[in-house]
């Protein structure tokens, strides 16, 4: 469904490729004059434009009707009525030859291109090859090209795209005439949808579709995917910008601003609270991280003079970026901006994908509350020469050894001694429970990661009631496992595990805290309780960054 309206809109002659007129018009002005060159090079970023030119390069080549004559002042269009027009729109004009050298690396397909270039076009003026991602040929297979271009048949046009231009070899660019295409700028992509939104008789706020055009990075491919990938989700109803933020997961600006805002005033827990509502709705922290360091990005510009023609903004955004780009310091900001794109990577890889933000929150509320008048810019210049980051990790190294948390989660915590009066049957549950720990968590892993994550962070305390008691040192993380869905999973594991049912009840407890165990297993049982509580401490110190003293 996504490339729908792509295909099916696809512009069919040069008057229609919105954003590269440069292009379109050289091009047509050298087909006027009878220049017509044997091989071309398109290259520029993905979904710019570079295939479709191709196709109506063919076409124009190939036209049976054309309109303009050669020498003739009217741009060359191809009719588009021709069988040969018709053909090569729907993909089988035998004379149009279309390889994908990403799919295959071009071997068989090159192999075929030198039996069959001897021979003549059957039906068409030209033999057209259209090669597309022509930098991921093979060197073979590109030296087998090279060999083709140098002396090509006179009926035989090749038209290389690529999106790597300086992968191909230089002996091959020197033989084509090269066409560098740019990423459309936001006003052209919106012109664009604009087309296909009328051609469709779809209501629409200029406003949503400037939000389409933000999030495709340039690419006239990616917005039509996005506003297809809208349509089939709206049934028709009129696109306004409200529908096109909640429809595709984005997030408003002003939510980003908020959300910095937090980060540098040292709020963590308004950083967690609202890392949870993203992710309740769906929103990828990566994707989040992504847009901050956006954000921060213009608010440097902007604070550096750089002016709204070449933010491809928006006045009303620009106004905000104006207004909020006189609340910080420039340091604030590349300081945020350099821890950002450092947990950018690991939150790529991290296991709760939320926990290098959430440290990162954790650690400048620690900052901030060490050092509450402090600004980036007087830090700057007692510690020039260090990075924002390497100041912030001096000061947690000097902290007090032991764990380091912000005092409103600590006040959380509160003792449960549920410890009491228990079952003889139920403490050998427990103790079963901590004998088979390590596999109850390879158990959890393949539905979960995250949820693995958190259960090496708690701690089995009780079984009563078929319920075994999970002990949580941080709310949030308690919080997460209570979720229906977590605790289904949980529960299932654990159940299949023991062979009988168990449920779970999540409890905050406090660190350090020891069960006695007696028995014969008591050793056993002592030392996976060892090990259990090795995990538990090196996620604590994940997660505050300090260290944390044996018990
Ligand atoms: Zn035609």
């Amino acid at each position: 469904m996504s490339e729908v309206l792509y295909r099916k809109y696809r512009p069919q002659n040069f008057s229609e490729i919105v954003g590269q007129e440069a292009i379109t018009q050289t091009l047509q002005e050298a087909l006027a004059s009878g220049r017509i060159a044997h091989a071309y090079l398109f290259s520029g970023p993905k979904g710019t434009g570079k295939t479709t030119t191709a196709r109506v390069l063919s076409k124009v080549l190939n036209c049976l009707n054309l309109k303009g004559k050669k020498n003739d002042k009217f741009p060359q269009e191809p009719c588009n009525k021709c069988d040969h027009c018709l053909e090569i729109s729907q993909g089988n004009f035998l004379d149009l030859i279309e390889i994908d050298a990403a799919s295959n690396r071009g071997i068989d397909e090159i192999r075929d291109l030198k039996e069959k270039v001897v021979y003549p076009p059957s039906v068409g003026k030209f033999k057209i090859y259209i090669i597309d991602e022509v930098h991921m040929l093979t060197k073979e297979a590109a030296n087998a090209l090279l060999k083709t271009l140098e002396e090509p048949p006179t009926y035989v046009i090749f038209i290389l795209c690529t999106t790597e231009a300086h992968k191909i070899l230089p002996t091959v660019i020197s033989r084509c005439q090269r066409y560098d295409f740019k990423r459309a700028s936001s006003p052209q992509i919106v012109k664009r949808l604009e087309q296909v939104l009328k051609k469709e008789n779809i209501e629409f706020e200029n406003e949503a579709l400037i939000k389409i055009a933000q999030s495709s990075s340039g690419g006239f491919r990616d917005a039509e995917a996005l506003l297809s990938k809208l349509l089939s989700l709206s049934d028709k109803e009129k696109l306004t910008k409200e529908v096109v933020t909640r429809k595709l997961g984005l997030i408003e600006s002003t939510t980003i601003a908020k959300i910095i805002e937090n980060l540098l005033a040292g709020e963590a827990k308004e950083v967690i609270l609202k890392l949870r509502d993203f992710e309740q709705k769906g929103i990828e922290i990566t994707y989040l991280i992504e847009k901050m360091i956006e954000y921060l990005r213009v608010l440097l510009l902007i604070k550096a003079g750089v002016e709204i023609e070449l933010l491809d903004l928006i006045e009303e955004d620009y106004k905000h970026f104006l207004t909020k780009s006189s609340l910080y310091e420039t340091t604030e900001i590349t300081g945020l901006l350099y821890s950002l794109s450092e947990i950018l990577k690991d939150t790529k890889y991290a296991f709760v994908s939320s926990l290098p933000l959430e440290m990162l929150a954790i650690k400048r509320s620690l900052q901030k509350k060490k050092d509450p008048g402090n600004n980036s810019s007087k830090r700057e210049l007692t510690e020039k020469g260090k990075s924002f980051d390497k100041v912030e990790n001096k000061t947690i190294e000097t902290a007090p050894k032991e764990i380091l948390a912000p005092d409103h989660i600590v006040q959380e915590i509160s003792v449960v001694d549920d410890t009491e009066n228990v079952k003889e049957e139920d403490q050998r549950m427990l103790e079963q429970i901590i004998l088979k720990w390590q596999d109850f968590l390879k158990g959890v892993r393949p539905h979960n990661h995250s949820i693995e994550a958190l259960l090496k962070a708690s701690q089995p305390k009780v079984v009563k009631n078929k319920t075994l008691h999970l002990e949580f040192f941080y709310t949030f993380h308690k919080e997460r496992i209570e979720d229906t869905k977590s605790l289904q999973i949980i529960e299932k594991v654990l159940s299949d595990l023991l062979g009988q049912t168990m449920r779970i009840k999540c409890l905050l407890g406090i660190k350090g805290k020891k069960i006695e165990h007696k028995g014969k297993n008591a050793k056993t049982i002592a030392k996976t309780e060892k090990i259990v509580q090795n995990d538990l401490l090196q996620t604590a110190t994940e997660i505050f960054g300090g260290a944390v003293l044996e018990s």
